[in-house]
């Protein structure tokens, strides 16, 4: 057997300790006689991992009580519409675009009532998180809505926006349980799992139970993107992604069992530190992204273009780049199509020795090109 150095921005790298465990456990899931795929979802068995999988996520995350977990389907993107659809009481909300996906959730919102676009850094490629100290938010916005980590650019914010009162919420889905969040500072938070915390098909939702559709408010939302339907059902109104619930319950052991979301986050700092020194020194390759606004998890970059001026020449050398690295075992560094050049997607599971090793490939890299 041989494993790669996974660069993936997700479906993406998983702990090798759960995908162990999940192989030792597949054809018999603690004395059930049967994997967990093929386990009823109102089994004891199967409640027991859900109801693990809350407690563990409430313990690492410190959820206060009035705010509802929820394991849901349907990807990120069903929620940009479940958003407006739930929370649009006025009929309208503020939005801060900071890429492709808090564009396409701001989109939905339309279906819905009011955007209003609160901030935009479309201006410079996405390259930047705006200052969001002040923003023309008004007190008849229902919510003020970020993309906190964007895939595709490689920004984070690294302070929450000022929103004045009103409700945030937040696509978390390329930082989920990447680092210690204050999770009363949202109105929600929801993240897709496939990037941090396990196999694609699960969405998790926290969101805080004020916001929560009425009664007679849901009599107007469609049964299964009202989120009072997984609510008064603990995620078990239909049959849930339970295999995909399952592994992220370990995740959130292996989480607990290395130093909760401290410990990870200072993981997460170092490796992305050896990284983005290296792009600093490097007279080959130069980061696309704005330092003060730099994500932990995707590090976008390109072949200096200052430093090779022909862009067919450039473009050749990044998918040079991008060939070799995957023959030496370091896999899925392709950039973005709207970024071009490579991306490398450094989340919780990616090793130390994987963004070493990395680093040690474009050195040699850049030895031999320049
Ligand atoms: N939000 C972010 C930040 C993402 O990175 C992605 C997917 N890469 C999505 C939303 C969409 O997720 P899904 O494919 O699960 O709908």
């Amino acid at each position: 057997m041989s494993r790669v150095y996974n660069f993936s921005a997700g479906p993406a790298v998983l702990p090798e300790e759960v995908l162990k465990e999940a192989a030792a456990e597949m054809l018999d899931y603690k004395g059930t006689g049967m994997s967990v795929m093929e386990m009823s979802h109102r089994s004891k068995p199967f409640q027991a991992i859900i109801d693990e999988a809350e407690a563990d996520l409430r313990d690492l995350l410190n959820i206060p009580a009035n705010y509802k977990v929820l394991f849901l389907q349907g990807g990120a993107s069903l929620e940009f519409i479940k958003i407006p659809m739930n929370f649009m009481r006025k009929k309208k909300a503020g939005y801060i675009i900071t890429g492709q996906w808090a564009k396409k959730a701001s989109k939905e919102a339309k279906f819905v009532g009011e955007m209003v676009t609160l901030a935009s850094s479309e201006d410079k490629t996405f390259s930047y998180i705006p200052d969001c100290s002040d923003l023309p938010i008004t007190d008849d916005m229902d919510y003020v809505y970020i993309c906190e980590n964007n895939t595709i650019y490689g920004t984070k914010f690294h302070t929450l926006p000022n929103t004045k009162g009103i409700p945030l919420i937040a696509d978390q889905s390329s930082c989920f349980l990447s680092e210690p969040v204050d999770v009363t500072k949202y109105g929600m938070i929801y993240a897709g799992v496939q990037k941090n915390v396990g196999p694609a098909g699960v969405v998790i939702a926290i969101i805080r139970e004020d916001l929560i559709p009425t009664e007679e408010e849901s009599k107007k939302i469609p049964t299964m993107l009202n989120y009072k339907t997984q609510v008064d059902n603990n995620s078990l109104f239909n049959t849930p992604n339970c295999y995909g619930i399952y592994i992220c319950g370990k995740v959130f052991k292996w989480l607990k069992a290395n130093g909760g979301l401290e410990g990870i986050q200072k993981k997460n700092q170092e490796k992305a530190a050896i990284l983005y020194d290296f792009l600093d020194n490097s007279k080959l390759f130069v980061g696309t992204v704005e330092k003060a606004s730099r994500s932990l998890m995707n590090v976008p970059f390109i072949v200096n273009p200052a430093v090779v001026t022909d862009p067919e020449k450039k473009a050749a050398l990044e998918a040079d780049f991008v060939a070799q690295a995957t023959k030496a075992g370091l896999v899925n560094l392709k950039g973005h199509r709207s970024v071009g050049g490579m991306r490398a997607s450094i989340y919780n599971a990616m090793p130390k020795a994987g963004v070493e090793a990395l680093v040690a490939f474009m050195k040699k890299f850049e030895e031999e090109n320049l």
